[in-house]
This record gives structure tokens, C-alpha cells and sequence, in this order.
């Protein structure tokens, strides 16, 4: 088991491309860490360099404390799951596990006894004659899984390890591979898309952008404190509500209304600013309330036990969660409060100030 550090870490794609700008990262003993951001951030990227697949233009990998950025793939001791899990189509279960063993010169044997092993760990002991082929995803995820874990690597990197399961199985899969990592205490690289995903498994997540880190934090940091715009549109399972507002005697207004506004923020008057305030932070009134933001109701999107409500008004679109018992039909008026203590505002796209969770 090892930490990981990228210091200063930059790689130029010939042809010009700044995959990576310069990240500084550690990642400690035994953590589990989320990449996280849309697709052409440079994650992949990012865990090639780090398994040593990628040549760093600039800066260096370091493992344990040991710079290894020149030290090739095979000996690094590092294990990366692929998205498309990469496995060999014409061998079986078992003898997909073993490859790396026999790699690394481990005896016949001992080889089969150790991917036998750990594929009854991970649920696959009834299928080690199968051909990848003969398994479902969530099976095959699996033996990509037990690969990497059969040479008893310092860390795993995962490029995206769920999105090719289904909904019900990636959840499914999810839970299993962080309950997983918590027993083998592994230092863990999980690269997403999915912000859900990252929330959900990660000790800390990096959100990135154009081969750089705009926020690293907890979960709890990320969601609750996005310390940019880019950041606050990317985190959450709806998107956050981002609207342009004013600085008038110490609040900041949207369209005319004076927006709950999280106190100690030293605004200029009349300046720009962005009101942010998560669709879950808005409750939902039929009639005029002070502070309120006034729409038409547009679009009601059913999210099972509540409703996505869009609102089109002076302040644009505002979309609002309400509660599954509301009735709402498109064309009647609404009113949008933001919750005093979960709103955030941005100067310029940064962060000026959060209420609440204190
Ligand atoms: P992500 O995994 O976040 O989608 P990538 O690391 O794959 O992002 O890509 C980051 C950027 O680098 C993208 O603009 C991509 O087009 C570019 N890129 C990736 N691989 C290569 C390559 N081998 N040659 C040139 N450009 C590349
Ligand atoms: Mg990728």
C-alpha cells in the first residue's frame, strides 16, 4: 500500500493538446479518491500517467515516497481497470485473472490457487471455465476487478469502471466495490463522469476541468461549499440554479427581488454577482411570498417521490423540487424561495460566500 503524489504534473499531446496543466495531487495510504469531471478533462490522461502508460511532459509521479516517473508500467505495482475492462476474449475466467501473475513469472500452481482465490471472493468461483463472453457485465466487471487485485497491487486505478452496467447494476456494483476497498484498506484512483458516483464512493474528490483541478475536497466540501460556478453546475444530481443578481444594501437581488443572502459578505453596491441556490433549496408556493422569485410554471419532470418544477420568470428559468403531493400542471403561477441558510454567491465565478451547515 502507498500514497501518491503528482507534483507539477503537465503532459502536451503532440499536436498541442494541454491534456494536463500543472496538477498537484496526493492521495493518501488507504484513500479512496474520485477524479471527477466531464468528458476531455484529462482523466484518463491523468491515471495513464500515473500507471506509467503516458510519458509526463513535465513534473513527476512519485509512490510511496519513490519518484517512479521514469519507471515503466510493469514496475510500478500499481493495477488499472479499464472502462471497457480490457479483458482477453479467448482465455477463461481464470486464466484471465492469472495473466498478470504469469507476467510477473509467478509458477503455474500457485498462480491458478491465487486467481482461484480471489475469484471466489469476488462471487466468481462457479464461473473460472467460462470465457469472458459467457459472463453478464456486472460478471465481467468483476474478473476485471479480480485481475487487478490478484498481484496484491500498492494501488488501483480505475478509468470509469461502471459505466458500461446498466442503472439497477451499477449501483449494485458500486456498493460492492467500495465495501470492497474498505476491506482491503487498498489506495484507490476512481476516474467518473458522474458526479453521483464520486459523491457516493469517494474519501475525496478531485473536480477537474481543461487538465486542471478547479476544487478537491470531501463530498461534504464539494456539494455544500462549490468553490466555482463550474463547480456548482457540475456537483449535484440536479443542476444548481445559477442566476445573475445585483449587490443592493448588503443583499443581492435577482430580477427586482431581494434573495436571501448569507451575512459578512463585503459587496460593493450595484455590483455583479451570481445567486446560487440548489433546485432541493427552493420551496414552492402558489402565491407571492417576500422574497420569493414569481414564474409561470413550464415543465413538471417526475422524479418518483418528488417533481422537478421549471419556472419561467423575470429571473429566467428557476427549477424547484416539490414535494410529490403538490398538484402542478404547466401555465399556473409559482413562487420560488431560496432557503436562507443554503445560499451561495460568486464574484466573477468564485466563491464569495455560503450560508448554513456552520
Ligand atoms: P477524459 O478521460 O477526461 O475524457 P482524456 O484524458 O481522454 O480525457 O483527454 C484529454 C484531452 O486530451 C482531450 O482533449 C483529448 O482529445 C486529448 N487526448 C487524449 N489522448 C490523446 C492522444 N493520444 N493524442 C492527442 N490528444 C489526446
Ligand atoms: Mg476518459
Amino acid at each position: 500500500m502507498a500514497d501518491l503524489t503528482l507534483a507539477a504534473l503537465t503532459k502536451v499531446y503532440p499536436g498541442g493538446v494541454r491534456a494536463l496543466d500543472s496538477v498537484e495531487l496526493t492521495v493518501a495510504d488507504g484513500e479512496f479518491f474520485a477524479l471527477l469531471g466531464p468528458s476531455g478533462c484529462g482523466k484518463t490522461t491523468l491515471l495513464r500517467t500515473l500507471a506509467g502508460l503516458e510519458t509526463a511532459t513535465s513534473g513527476a509521479v512519485l509512490l510511496g515516497g519513490r519518484d517512479v516517473t521514469a519507471v515503466p508500467p510493469g514496475r510500478r505495482d500499481v493495477a488499472m481497470v479499464f472502462q471497457d475492462y480490457a479483458l482477453f476474449p479467448h482465455m477463461t475466467v481464470t486464466d484471465n485473472i492469472a495473466y498478470p501473475l504469469r507476467i510477473r513469472k509467478v509458477p503455474g500452481r500457485q498462480r491458478r490457487d491465487r486467481a482461484a482465490q480471489t475469484a471466489a471472493e469476488l462471487g466468481l468461483g462457479d464461473h473460472l471455465e467460462r470465457r469472458p463472453d459467457q459472463l453478464s457485465g456486472g460478471q465481467q466487471q468483476r474478473v476485471a476487478l479480480a485481475r487487478a487485485m490478484a498481484c496484491h497491487p500498492r494501488a488501483f486505478l480505475f478509468d470509469e469502471p461502471l459505466s458500461n452496467l446498466d442503472a439497477r447494476m451499477r449501483l449494485e456494483a458500486r456498493t460492492f466495490l467500495k465495501r470492497l476497498q474498505r476491506e482491503l484498506g487498498v489506495t484507490t484512483v476512481f476516474v467518473t463522469h458522474d458526479q453521483a458516483e464520486a459523491l457516493a464512493l469517494a474519501d475525496r474528490i478531485a473536480v477537474m476541468e481543461h487538465g486542471r483541478i478547479r476544487q478537491l475536497g470531501t463530498p461534504a466540501d464539494v456539494f455544500r461549499r462549490p468553490a466555482n460556478t463550474f463547480v456548482a453546475s457540475f456537483i449535484g444530481s440536479t443542476p444548481m440554479n445559477l442566476l445573475p443578481g445585483t449587490a443592493e444594501g448588503g443583499a443581492v437581488h435577482v430580477a427586482g427581488t431581494a434573495l436571501p443572502t448569507p451575512g459578512g459578505l463585503a459587496l460593493a453596491e450595484g455590483e455583479e454577482l451570481t445567486y446560487g441556490i440548489r433546485p432541493e433549496y427552493l420551496t414552492f408556493h402558489p402565491r407571492p411570498v417576500p422574497g420569493a422569485l414569481a414564474g409561470e410554471v413550464r415543465v413538471v419532470e417526475n422524479l418518483g417521490s418528488s417533481q422537478l418544477v421549471t419556472l419561467e420568470g423575470p429571473a429566467g428559468e428557476v427549477r424547484v423540487v416539490v414535494d410529490e403531493d403538490t398538484e402542478l400542471a404547466p401555465g399556473v403561477a409559482g413562487h420560488a424561495l431560496p432557503r436562507a441558510d443554503r445560499a451561495l454567491v460568486y464574484r466573477n465565478g468564485e466563491l464569495l460566500g455560503a450560508s448554513g451547515y456552520e
